[in-house]
C-alpha cells in the first residue's frame, strides 16, 4: 500500500509523556535548557578493539564526544570506521576496551530502557498488526493494558499512522514501516534514540518526508538523538552538529555545528553549503578507505 495516510493534527493529547509537558515552548528556552545541562552522553577516551582471527582490530581510537540532552547529533564516516560500534557502546551492547561511556554522568554497564537502537532492518513482527507491534515493547515492560492503549494511540498519532493501527506490516510502504519502528521505539519513552542509518533503504522522496516527521517528533518529545548516516545532506538537514569519523581506526576528525533555523529543508542552499563542508572533510577519509580496499584486492 503506498497511499499516504491523512495527516491528523496531534491536538487530542489524552496521553502525554511527562517530558513532553515539561518541555519549554520557545526556541530560546530550549536552547538555554540544553546548554545548562550536563552531557546526556559522554564518551571519554573510548577505545574499542575487536579480536579477528587471533589479531586485534582497532575499531575506535580515543573517542572523546559529549552530547547534550535534547541534542540531535549526526555521525558520518566511511564504511567500517566504527559508526555502528559507537552506537552499540552507547546502547550498552558492547563494552569499551578502555575509556568510559557515561549517560547522565553514570557509567554504562549494559542496555537500559533509557536508550533504544533503531536500525535499517526494522525487526517488526509480520504476524502482528501495527498497533500490536507498537504495544509489544510496552507489554515487555509490564505496563498495564489501560496505559498501553493510551500510549499506543498517542504514538501512532505522533507518526501519523492512526488509520493503519489494524494493518499488517506487509500492507505498508517502506516509509510507513519506518514510522511503525519509530513509534514502537518512542512508545517505550527512551531519553536517547540511537539511529543506525534508518532511512538508507528508502527512496529520496520518502526519506525527505521522514526527515520532516523525525524533526517534528524530536521537537515534540525532547529526546536526544544520535543518528548515523552515510548521507551528508541528511546529516546537515537533521543535525544540530555533525561529527565526522576518520577511516579505520575511527577517531573524531571534526565536529561541525549546523547553525540553521528549524524546521529545515534539505534543498535549502544553507543546508547544501553545510553538507559540502562536511563532504570536503569526509572525502579524504572515503579516499583512504577506497585506497585500502584497492590494495587488499590486488
Ligand atoms: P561502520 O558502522 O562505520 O561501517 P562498524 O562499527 O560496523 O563500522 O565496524 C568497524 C570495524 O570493526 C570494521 O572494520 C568491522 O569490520 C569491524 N567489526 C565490526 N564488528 C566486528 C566484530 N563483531 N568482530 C570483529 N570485527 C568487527
Amino acid at each position: 500500500m503506498t497511499t499516504s495516510p491523512q495527516r491528523i493534527p496531534i491536538t487530542d493529547h489524552r496521553y502525554l509523556p511527562s517530558r513532553y509537558t515539561a518541555w519549554p515552548s520557545s526556541d530560546a528556552a530550549i536552547k538555554r535548557l540544553v546548554e545548562e545541562q550536563t552531557p546526556k552522553v559522554a564518551l571519554n577516551d573510548v577505545t574499542l578493539e575487536y579480536e579477528t582471527n587471533g589479531s586485534p582490530l582497532l575499531a575506535l581510537d580515543h573517542i572523546n564526544l559529549q552530547v547534550k540532552g535534547g541534542e540531535f547529533l549526526c555521525i558520518v564516516g566511511p564504511s567500517g570506521c566504527g559508526k555502528s560500534t559507537l552506537l552499540h557502546l552507547i546502547a550498552g551492547l558492547q563494552q569499551p576496551t578502555s575509556g568510559t561511556v557515561l549517560i547522565d554522568d553514570e557509567p554504562v554497564h549494559g542496555p537500559g530502557t533509557d536508550r533504544i537502537l533503531i536500525f535499517q532492518e526494522l525487526g517488526l513482527f509480520p504476524w502482528l498488526t501495527v498497533a500490536d507491534n507498537v504495544e509489544f515493547g510496552l507489554k515487555m515492560k509490564g505496563i498495564s493494558k489501560h496505559d498501553r492503549r493510551l500510549k499506543v494511540g498517542y504514538y501512532l498519532r505522533l507518526v501519523q499512522l492512526s488509520q493503519f493501527a489494524d494493518s499488517y506490516i506487509h500492507q505498508l510502504s517502506g516509509g510507513m514501516r519506518q514510522r511503525v519502528a519509530l513509534a514502537r521505539a518512542l512508545a517505550t519513552e527512551p531519553d536517547i534514540l540511537l539511529m543506525d542509518e534508518p532511512f538508507a533503504a528508502l527512496d529520496a522522496q520518502t526519506r525527505d518526508l521522514l526527515h520532516d516527521e523525525l524533526e517534528r517528533i524530536w521537537t515534540e518529545t525532547g529526546c536526544t538523538i544520535i543518528f548515523v548516516t552515510h548521507n551528508v545532506r541528511e546529516a546537515a538537514r537533521l543535525g544540530d552538529r555533525v561529527a565526522v569519523l576518520t577511516f579505520r581506526p575511527g577517531r573524531i576528525k571534526r565536529v561541525f555545528t549546523v547553525d540553521q533555523p528549524r524546521p529545515r529543508q534539505i534543498e535549502h542552499p544553507a543546508i547544501a553549503r553545510c553538507a559540502k563542508e562536511v563532504l570536503d572533510d569526509l572525502r579524504e577519509e572515503i579516499n583512504k578507505s577506497l585506497e585500502q580496499e584497492y590494495r587488499v584486492s590486488l
